[in-house]
C-alpha cells in the first residue's frame, strides 16, 4: 500500500452513468488496489442546485452508493462515506472562506458553465462557494490523489491554491493534491452535447437494462452530414465514435477507416457499441442486484466507511484549530 490518499465523490443528483466511469470511477476500481481510497457521496454538494428537493437527494444517495458497489468499489478495501455525515468538512469550508475571493469563484470557468446550464441570473451563495467546499471534501483526509473528469480541473486548481495559503499563513497542516485526469476527461452526451451529464439529460446509465442500452444508442446523434448509408462520415464529430474510442478503442481504427470510407453504415456502427456497452454493463448489473437485495449490507457499508472518515476528520480538526489559534481550553 503505497502512502498517499485518494479521493472523490459524486454529487448524489441521479444514478453515475457511463461519462462518470470513464472519467473517474474505472480509475477508482483501479487505485483501490494500491492507495487508501476514499469515495464519497455529495449530499450537500446536490444540495447547492437541488436545495427544494431533498428527498430526491435522499433516493439517490442509495442508488448512488449501489453504483459504487456495482462498478466494482470494494468497501474492503476503500472507504465509502457520506458528506453531510463529516460536519468537519462544513468547519473546514468556512475557515477557508475567509482566504477565498468571491472573483476567484466567479470567474471559475466550470462555475460560469454550469450556472448557464441552470439558467439563473443570480447565483446562490452556496453553489457559488461550492469549489470552496470540494477544497474541504479533499483536505479533511489529505488527500493527494483526485481521479476526477476535466470540468473539476479548475476547482483541484483552487484547492491547491487554497491548501498553499493555508500552510503560508498558519502552519503546513496540508498536502498539496492533484487531479488525476483518465484517458477520457470527458465524454461527449448521446444527443452530441460536449458532456454527457445528469443535468443535461443525454446519459446512459450505469444499471441500464439490454433493451435501453440498446435503445439510446438507437436513438443517440451521428454525423448529421452523413444522410445515406454510404455517405463517407466524419468520426471526429459523430457520439458513437467517441463511445468507440472510450470503450473499443483497440477496433477504434478501423471503424474511423470503415467510416471515413462509407464502408461501414451506422446502424451497424451502433450495433457493435451496444454489444460492447451491454457486456460492460451486464457484470455491474449483477452485482447491484446482489446488493439491492441487501439493504441492510449497504447501510453497514455507509456507517462504518463514514465512522472511519469522520475519525480522521476530527484529527485534522484538531490541528487546523491549533494552526488557527482556536483551541482556547
Ligand atoms: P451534474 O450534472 O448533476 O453536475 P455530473 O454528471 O456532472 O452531474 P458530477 O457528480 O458533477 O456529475 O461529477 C462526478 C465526477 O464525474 C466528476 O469527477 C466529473 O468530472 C466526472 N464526470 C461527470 N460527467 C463526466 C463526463 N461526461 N465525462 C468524464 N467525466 C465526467
Ligand atoms: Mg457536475
Amino acid at each position: 500500500m503505497i502512502n498517499e490518499r485518494v479521493l472523490t465523490g459524486d454529487r448524489v443528483t441521479g444514478k453515475l452513468h457511463l461519462g462518470h466511469y470513464v472519467g473517474s470511477l474505472q480509475n477508482r476500481v483501479r487505485l483501490q488496489e494500491q492507495y487508501d481510497t476514499f469515495v464519497f457521496l455529495a449530499d450537500v454538494q446536490a444540495l447547492t442546485t437541488h436545495f427544494e428537493k431533498p428527498e430526491l437527494i435522499r433516493n439517490n444517495l442509495y442508488e448512488v452508493a449501489l453504483d459504487y458497489l456495482s462498478v466494482g468499489i470494494n468497501p474492503n478495501k476503500a472507504t465509502i462515506f457520506i458528506q453531510s455525515m463529516i460536519p468537519e468538512i462544513a468547519e473546514l469550508t468556512v475557515l477557508f472562506s475567509m482566504f477565498v475571493t468571491v472573483n476567484s469563484l466567479r470567474h471559475n470557468p466550470t462555475i460560469k458553465a454550469e450556472s448557464k446550464n441552470s439558467k439563473i441570473d443570480d447565483l446562490y451563495y452556496g453553489f457559488l462557494g461550492y469549489p470552496v467546499s470540494q477544497a474541504a471534501d479533499i483536505t479533511f483526509c489529505k488527500a493527494t490523489i483526485i481521479p476526477v473528469g476535466e470540468d473539476q480541473l479548475p476547482h483541484l486548481e483552487l484547492a491547491r491554491k487554497i491548501v498553499r495559503r493555508f500552510n503560508e499563513l498558519y502552519r503546513p497542516v496540508f498536502k498539496v493534491p492533484h487531479a488525476l485526469i483518465s484517458d477520457t476527461p470527458r465524454l461527449v452526451g448521446t444527443d452530441g452535447n460536449a458532456k454527457m451529464s445528469k443535468s443535461l439529460g443525454n446519459t446512459i446509465e450505469l444499471d441500464s437494462s439490454t433493451e435501453e442500452i440498446a435503445y439510446k444508442i438507437r436513438r443517440a446523434k451521428t454525423d448529421p452530414a452523413r444522410i445515406h448509408k454510404n455517405d463517407p462520415g466524419h468520426p471526429d464529430i459523430c457520439p458513437i465514435f467517441a463511445y468507440h474510442c472510450a470503450f473499443r478503442s483497440t477496433e477504434s481504427l478501423e471503424i474511423r477507416e470503415y467510416c471515413e470510407q462509407g464502408s461501414l453504415g451506422c446502424s451497424a456502427c451502433k450495433q457493435f457499441i451496444t454489444t460492447a456497452l451491454d457486456e460492460l454493463i451486464a457484470p455491474m448489473r449483477e452485482r447491484r442486484s446482489y446488493y439491492a437485495a441487501r439493504p441492510k449490507v449497504v447501510a453497514d457499508i455507509l456507517m462504518s466507511g463514514t465512522h472511519h472518515a469522520r475519525e480522521i476528520a476530527q484529527e485534522t480538526m484538531t490541528e487546523v484549530r491549533d494552526a488557527m489559534c482556536l483551541n482556547y481550553f
